[in-house]
């Protein structure tokens, strides 16, 4: 195979240069490569495509979009009809009341750019403008833009790179206590806003210890800190519910979205912002502005896509089946726990899970994750490393029974295989 001209995100360019996948096409849960090998598809892409590949209805729509009119700037007072319905549509489905949307272009980076900035501004337009301070947690993921990187739990995404964003703080991903001590120590005027996946997704698929998600919310509102919840991953039905806020019974004060928006069939991301936040600004007579937006903010392309993503979930009652579901994937994934390579199986919320592969194996065998992944690529299964931990399992909500235990089968057979190799 020849050189690559295509620089791969995250990838160790050296070692992938001439050993590259070209996938060309995609139905269900399955994809096939430009050699005819067929894989079944464990991660829904990068967890975004929820309904599947090969979507017809979409591709009708997004066809005919780019027909009558591909894409219209947004700006100041221009609006395309899918923008518009689309961002009412998401408002319904929003755990809190008179939700605005204020669409990206490329997707979360973007989103929890839009959340970070506006959040600093929404405290100079009410005129506490200490509050500038970021806090959020160990193992977060929140993209790859100036403050998603600034705000990243994982040390690898940071390292060679600062200066960053300044005034950030983090605190442990699973301690509310160590919090409200943050706070403390900052100073709650200090203090703008906390961000936090609901479920940690990128750094392992961490579940939040009960009560915390509450508990957090609570000290937001005794500090006067915006809460954003990143639910990049886990909306439209990837944590079980429409809003994993909603499923975890809180009201945030602005939710940052992508990938499930659009199953990936366009690139969109979003920002919800509840009206203790939009009011400011919207509110008759206000003068502030938020100085923000993409060429590409509510593309008519990708909210129509959007539109019809909306439009396949609800007629297929797919966030429903992913309720039904979620305990079934548990069930599949369980005994991998019983593997002396693995340490921990985490899954039943949502079509997330993760398979922990015990640390000390890890530390003695640093490249253990990567084999299992090839062993299951060259067994047909997609699944990748996940955190440098774990192995990430998060199909389409299509995903039947048989495939879950093919899935789980395949990941088996893939440990099996490495725990026997010689050099291991
Ligand atoms: N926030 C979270 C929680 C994510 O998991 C991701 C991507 O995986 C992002 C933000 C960034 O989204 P994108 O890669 O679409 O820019």
């Amino acid at each position: 195979m020849t050189e690559t001209s295509y620089w791969h995100p995250f990838a160790q360019m050296s070692a992938v240069k001439n050993d590259t996948v070209t996938i060309v096409r995609g139905e269900g849960r399955t994809v096939w490569d430009a050699e005819g090998n067929s894989y079944l598809d464990s991660l829904a892409g990068l967890w975004y495509c929820n309904v599947g590949l090969g979507r017809t209805e979409i591709a009708d729509v997004a066809r005919q979009q780019a027909i009558d009119l591909a894409a219209f700037q947004t700006f100041d007072v221009f609006t395309t009809p899918n923008t518009e319905l689309f961002a009412s549509r998401i408002a319904d489905y929003l755990p809190f009341p008179d939700g605005k949307i204020f669409f990206t272009a490329g997707g979360g980076s973007e989103a929890v750019d839009t959340a970070a900035k506006l959040a600093r501004l929404y405290w100079s337009v009410v005129e506490q403008p200490s509050k500038k301070m970021i806090i959020s947690r160990t193992r977060a993921y929140h993209g790859m833009n100036a403050y998603g990187t600034s705000l990243a739990g994982l040390p690898a995404n940071l390292a060679g790179l600062g200066p960053m964003v300044e005034s950030v703080a983090q605190v442990p991903w699973n301690d509310a206590e160590a919090l409200r001590t943050k706070i403390t120590e900052l100073g709650a005027d200090n203090v703008a806003a906390f961000f936090c996946e609901p479920i940690v997704g990128a750094g392992g698929v961490l579940h939040p210890p009960q009560g915390y998600l509450p508990e957090i919310e609570k000290i937001c509102r005794e500090n006067n800190v915006l809460l954003v919840i990143d639910e990049v991953v886990s909306a439209f039905g990837r944590g079980g519910d429409w809003f994993s806020s909603g499923r975890y019974g809180i009201q945030p004060d602005m939710i940052t979205m992508a990938k499930g928006l659009t199953s990936g069939y366009a690139p969109l991301g979003a920002v919800a912002i509840a009206p203790r936040v939009s009011d400011v600004f919207w509110k008759d007579g206000s003068t502030a502005v938020f100085r923000h937006g993409y060429t590409y903010s509510g593309h008519a392309m990708a909210t129509a896509v959007g539109n019809a993503n909306l439009d396949i979930l609800e007629k297929e009652s797919l966030v429903d089946r992913v309720a039904e579901y979620e305990s079934v994937m548990a069930s599949h994934l369980a005994p991998l726990a019983d593997h002396p390579l693995v340490d921990e199986v985490r899954a039943g919320v949502g079509l997330l899970g993760a398979v922990n592969i015990d640390p000390k194996v890890k530390e003695a065998n640093p490249a253990v994750l990567a084999k299992v992944v090839r062993e299951a690529r060259k067994r047909g299964v997609i699944t990748r490393n996940l955190g440098d931990v774990a192995l990430q399992v998060s199909p389409a909500f299509t995903i039947t029974d048989e495939e879950l235990a093919k899935l789980a089968g395949t990941i088996h057979e893939s440990l099996e295989v490495v725990s026997h190799e010689s050099d291991f």
